[in-house]
């Protein structure tokens, strides 16, 4: 390559802003630079070799460099790089896909509509579900009611059905008629409490919202099967079966937004299906694509579409480029290669498995508590004294020390707050897990290490030898 990391670096510096980012702490260091993808790997411009334990941002699901994937766009880009689907007109594979999806989704669903985003397609669906009832004559029914701690994109109404405070902290967010339960967060809130009992619990602030809003007035409620940027939260068996007799009691729409458990992450084509949950509507993006080119939609149900087809008259919505050639062609290919490699089924009964047994071994590190697993997601939590349930301070941001020290040590972990957290692609093999979990184990030794020397941890918690 031509450029040098620090041309890059002082460009970037200069112009770009960068999604979720304090400029200020990253312009003293410069940004890393990443040049090329193969696999599981990534590397960056000063040729280091990186594990890439979050598949990009929870997306590149086929992983890097698949011909199939490349082959597909390019085709496309040459016989139609772009029509939009406005003027009663629409391509081959937006049409294909729109089936090729439903067919997925089982026998509720019937219809697609395409953004190119989660964030998108959220917006979509606040705007999709009020329209519903506006047409069935209920336009009182617009509350839409989320958890704390979800992450449903960064537009204003993405923000909004989310549930992050640092987002609502900026720019008068919440927008009016959306509202907040708890999330179903076993190991922060009750750990003692009995899961399956806990799990119950957190479903029932559902239907206090719904009788404390007034029921005629919830229009649906909206959840991710396994909240994912708010740290790999895995809920209680019992948690989605009793929204969903919640949702059913009160008539209201169950929204899932599928963007991270969709298309293979939990073992499953939709994360809802493992959940016991039957949603109206379900979000997608991230892996539809494998990330190659934005893509994203709702997946719409019978009773939903049969609403808006038959009397919803023009449903004034859209995009320019919903329904994008050129991505629906790289999604048909990308589930093309899921189906072919089985990479579901392997993720359900061979490489999931696999991993979770592994990562719960690592609560025997003393920094390490609450590492649990679903498919390629999982989460662990940094704990000062585990034995007691005593957390770090939060201001000490120990989740980016250890953040650090995967980087350091060639593995992408994510933190979000003390939670560590993964979400390896799809074809990892198990090889490729163990080579994952061994640097996982390096960067928890190295964060000890580092916590010790500071002084944040009691250096008789000893690192434990192993074989
Ligand atoms: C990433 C994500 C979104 C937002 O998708 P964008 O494509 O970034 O707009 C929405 N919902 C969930 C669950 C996500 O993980």
């Amino acid at each position: 390559m031509s450029v040098t990391t620090r041309e890059i670096q002082a460009l970037d510096s200069a112009h770009y802003i960068h999604p979720f980012t304090d400029h200020k702490s990253l312009s003293g260091k410069g940004a890393r630079v990443i040049t090329r993808g193969e696999g599981v790997y990534i590397w960056d411009s000063e040729g280091k070799k990186i594990f890439d334990g979050m598949s990009g941002l929870w997306c590149v699901n086929v992983g890097y460099g698949r011909k199939e994937l490349i082959d597909a766009a390019t085709r496309q880009l040459e016989v139609l790089p772009f029509y939009n689907s406005f003027f009663q007109t629409t391509n081959i594979p937006a049409a294909r896909l729109a089936d090729r999806i439903t067919g997925l989704a089982g026998e509720r669903f019937s219809h697609v509509f395409y953004g190119t985003s989660g964030s998108e397609s959220n917006d979509t669906n606040v705007r999709m579900v009020r329209h519903y009832w506006e047409t069935l004559g209920q336009p009182e029914r617009s509350v839409i009611i989320s958890r704390k701690n979800a992450y449903h994109g960064s537009t204003m109404c993405g923000a909004s059905l989310g549930g992050m405070s640092s987002m609502h902290a900026q720019g008068g967010l919440p927008i009016p008629g959306i509202v907040h339960i708890e999330q179903p967060y076993h190991f922060g809130m009750a750990p003692d409490k009995d899961r399956g009992e806990f799990g119950i619990e957190a479903a029932g602030w559902l239907e206090q919202k719904i009788l404390e809003v007034g029921p005629e007035k919830v229009a649906a409620f909206i959840g991710e099967p396994v909240q994912g940027a708010g740290g790999v939260i895995i809920p209680p068996k019992t948690y989605w079966p009793e929204i969903q007799r919640i949702c059913d009691k009160y008539g209201i729409l169950l929204i899932c937004d599928e963007v991270i458990c969709g298309f293979g992450r939990l073992g499953s084509w939709f994360g809802s299906e493992l959940m016991g949950a039957k949603p109206d509507l379900m979000t997608f993006a991230k892996g539809i694509t494998s990330g190659y080119i934005p893509l994203g939609g709702v997946v719409v149900g019978k009773r939903v579409a049969e609403v808006l087809i038959e009397k919803g008259g023009e449903f004034t919505h859209g995009f320019t480029y919903s329904g994008h050639p050129v991505a629906c062609a790289v999604a048909l290919a990308n589930l093309d290669v899921i189906e072919r490699e089985g990479l579901i089924e392997r993720v359900r009964e061979e490489t999931g498995p696999y991993l979770a047994r592994q990562f719960a071994e690592l609560s025997d590190h003393p920094l390490v508590a609450g590492a649990e697993t679903m498919g390629m997601v999982g989460g662990l939590v940094l704990m000062k004294d585990k034995s007691r349930h005593i957390g770090f301070d939060p201001s000490l941001d120990v989740g980016m020390v250890c953040r650090n020290h995967c980087f350091a040590n060639g593995l992408i972990m994510r933190a979000v707050g003390d939670r560590m957290i993964i979400a390896p692609p799809l074809i990892c093999s198990k090889e490729q897990i163990d080579e994952m979990m061994e640097r996982v184990r390096i960067c928890m030794d190295a964060t000890l290490a580092d916590l010790q020397s500071r002084g944040w941890m009691d250096a008789d918690n000893q690192v434990h030898a192993r074989a």
